[in-house]
C-alpha cells in the first residue's frame, strides 16, 4: 500500500514529465506505424506491380484468383494477349524502344478496360479479366484489338503492331487458376499457329490438349516433390584418341506408365514456372554424381549440365551455382553449363551478363544445339563463350547430305575462329565419326560411342580406365 501511494505521489508531482513521456510514446508509435505501413505497401508493390509497365504482375492474380472472380459477381472471360513477332521489334528498334512499346501497350490496354484487372505475365504477354456481356454482342475484345492496332508514337516514329489473343470463358463454379490460365494460353497458341493477328476462343477440341497439359502439370509437381526422376550420363569422347573426356547429364523420369521425353518435360516445366526448381535439382544431382565418379577413381575432365535458357532471367541462379560448387567442393572449370538459345526478346541482352557472371565463377559455358536457332551468329558476336555443340540435326543423314557437311565444316571453322571448343553430337556411325575427326573437332558425342548410361553402368564401364 505505501508503495502504491508513493507511486501516486510521484506521478502527481511529476505530472508534466509523465504527460510528456506519454505524448512522446504516442508520437513514436504513430510514426512507427506509418513507416511500417509504407514499407509494407512498398514491398507489396514490388511483389505485385510490374516495374516496367505499372500493371499488376501475374503473381497477384495467382494469389487472389478466387476472390477476384467473386468480386466480379458475374461471368468473366480471361483474355491472354501477346504481341505478334515482338522479337522483331526488339531487333529492329532496340531494347529501349521495345520497352517503351511495352509501356505504351500496357497503358493503352488499361485505357480500354474500365477496371484494373490487367496483368503482365512476362515479356510481351498480358492477361485481362473482363465480364462477359451476354445481353448484346460482346464487342469488348474487338474494340481492344482495334485500339491496339493504332500506331504507337515512340521516338518520333509510328510503330504498328498486331496482337494474338486467346480467350477462355470461365464458367465453372470453382475454377482453378492453373486450369483457366492454361486454357487461355492454349487458345492463344492456337491463334498464333493459325496466322496471328486474331482471337481464338477456347473450345471443345482444345480439351484433350488441355487435359494432357494438365496431367503433365500434376505429374511434374509430384515428380519435383518426391524427386521421382534420375539422371543418366552420356560420355563425351576426345575425337582423336577416342578416350573419355567428360559426361553430359540428362534428365530421366521414373514413371512406369509412360515414357517422358526430357524435351517435352522441359517445355511444360517452363510453361508452368517449375523449371527453376527442376534445374536446381538437376544441378545438385549432377554434382552428387560427379563426386561419386571421382570417388570411384574414374578419370574424366568435365561434367556438362543442361539448364533452361529461362535461368537467364533468374537473378539468383548465379548465386545458387556459386553455393553449389562450394558445397560440393568442385573445381568450377570442370563444370560446363549448356543451354540453347532463348526465344525471349528481352533475353539477348541479359544473356551476355548471365554468361559473364557464370564464367567469373570459373564455370564453362557451352551453347547447345548450335546452328539450329536463328540467333546463333549474334550470340557468337556478343558473348564470351567456351564451347559450341553443333546441333545433331545436321549430323542426321550427314553422309548423304553435302549441304549438311558444308554447314558443319563452316560452323566448325567459325567455332575455331573464335577459339571455342567444338563438340559434334548425335554421332551414330563410323562414317560420321571419321567426318568429325577429319575436321579436327575436339569432342564427339553420340550413340556410336555410348548412349546415355545409368550411373552404375558408367562406373562399371569406366572403372579401371
Ligand atoms: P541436348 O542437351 O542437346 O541433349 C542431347 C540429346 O541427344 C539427348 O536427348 C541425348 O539422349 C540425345 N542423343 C545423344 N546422342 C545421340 C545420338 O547419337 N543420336 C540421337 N538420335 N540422339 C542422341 P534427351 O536426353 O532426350 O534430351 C533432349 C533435350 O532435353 C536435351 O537436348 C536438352 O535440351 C533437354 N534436357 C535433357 N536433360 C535436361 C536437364 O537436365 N535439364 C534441362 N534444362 N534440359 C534437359
Ligand atoms: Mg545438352
Ligand atoms: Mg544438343
Amino acid at each position: 500500500m505505501p508503495f502504491l501511494s508513493m507511486i501516486q505521489d510521484w506521478v502527481m508531482t511529476n505530472i508534466v514529465l509523465v504527460l510528456s513521456i506519454i505524448i512522446i510514446l504516442f508520437v513514436a508509435l504513430t510514426v512507427f506505424t506509418v513507416i511500417r505501413f509504407n514499407v509494407l505497401r512498398k514491398t507489396r508493390q514490388l511483389l505485385y506491380q510490374d516495374s516496367l509497365t505499372g500493371v499488376k504482375k501475374i503473381l497477384h492474380l495467382e494469389k487472389n484468383f478466387n476472390n477476384i472472380l467473386v468480386d466480379f459477381d458475374r461471368d468473366v472471360a480471361m483474355y491472354y494477349i501477346n504481341i505478334d513477332n515482338f522479337k522483331n521489334y526488339n531487333d529492329i528498334f532496340g531494347f529501349q524502344v521495345a520497352n517503351k512499346i511495352l509501356e505504351k501497350f500496357a497503358e493503352r490496354i488499361q485505357s480500354q478496360v474500365n477496371h484494373d484487372h490487367v496483368y503482365r505475365v512476362h515479356s510481351d504477354r498480358f492477361i485481362i479479366l473482363n465480364p462477359i456481356d451476354s445481353s448484346s454482342r460482346d464487342t469488348f475484345i474487338e474494340t481492344l484489338i482495334d485500339a491496339l492496332k493504332q500506331p504507337f508514337y515512340i521516338d518520333k516514329q509510328d510503330i504498328n503492331l498486331t496482337v494474338s489473343v486467346g480467350r477462355y470463358d470461365i464458367s465453372e463454379a470453382n475454377p482453378r487458376y492453373h486450369d483457366v490460365i492454361l486454357a487461355a494460353e492454349l487458345a492463344l497458341d492456337r491463334a498464333k499457329t493459325h496466322g496471328k493477328d486474331q482471337m481464338v476462343l477456347y473450345t471443345g477440341d482444345l480439351k484433350q490438349a488441355h487435359k494432357n497439359a494438365f496431367d503433365m502439370f500434376y505429374f511434374l509437381k509430384t515428380a519435383l516433390q518426391d524427386e521421382t526422376f534420375h539422371l543418366e550420363f552420356q560420355p563425351i569422347i576426345h575425337t582423336q584418341s577416342k578416350t573419355l573426356a567428360g559426361f553430359e547429364s540428362l534428365l530421366r523420369f521414373d514413371d512406369k506408365r509412360r515414357i517422358f521425353f526430357p524435351s517435352e518435360i522441359i517445355y511444360y516445366a517452363e510453361k508452368f514456372n517449375m523449371i527453376e526448381a527442376l534445374d536446381r535439382l538437376v544441378v545438385k544431382k549432377s554434382l552428387e554424381a560427379y563426386q561419386v565418379l571421382k570417388k570411384e577413381a574414374i578419370n574424366f575432365d568435365f561434367m556438362s549440365i543442361n539448364i533452361s535458357s529461362r535461368q537467364i532471367h533468374n537473378a539468383s541462379f548465379v548465386t545458387f551455382m556459386k553455393q553449389m560448387i562450394e558445397t560440393y567442393n568442385i573445381k568450377p572449370q570442370t563444370i560446363v553449363i549448356e543451354f540453347t538459345e532463348t526465344l525471349d526478346p528481352e533475353g539477348l541482352d541479359k544473356e551476355s551478363k548471365f554468361i559473364d557472371e557464370l564464367r567469373a565463377l570459373g564455370l564453362k559455358i557451352a551453347i547447345d544445339d548450335f546452328g539450329s536457332g536463328y540467333s546463333s551468329m549474334l550470340r557468337l558476336s556478343r558473348n564470351a563463350l567456351d564451347r559450341i555443340k553443333i546441333d545433331k540435326s545436321f549430323v542426321t543423314d550427314l553422309m548423304h547430305s553435302k549441304r549438311n557437311q558444308a554447314l558443319i565444316k563452316a560452323m566448325v571453322n567459325l567455332g575455331h575462329a573464335f577459339d571455342l571448343e567444338v563438340i559434334v553430337e548425335g554421332v551414330e556411325n563410323e562414317e560420321e565419326y571419321r567426318f568429325a575427326k577429319s575436321l579436327s573437332i575436339g569432342f564427339v558425342q553420340g550413340y556410336y560411342f555410348h548412349k546415355p548410361l545409368k550411373l552404375s553402368t558408367v562406373i562399371e564401364t569406366f572403372k579401371n580406365g
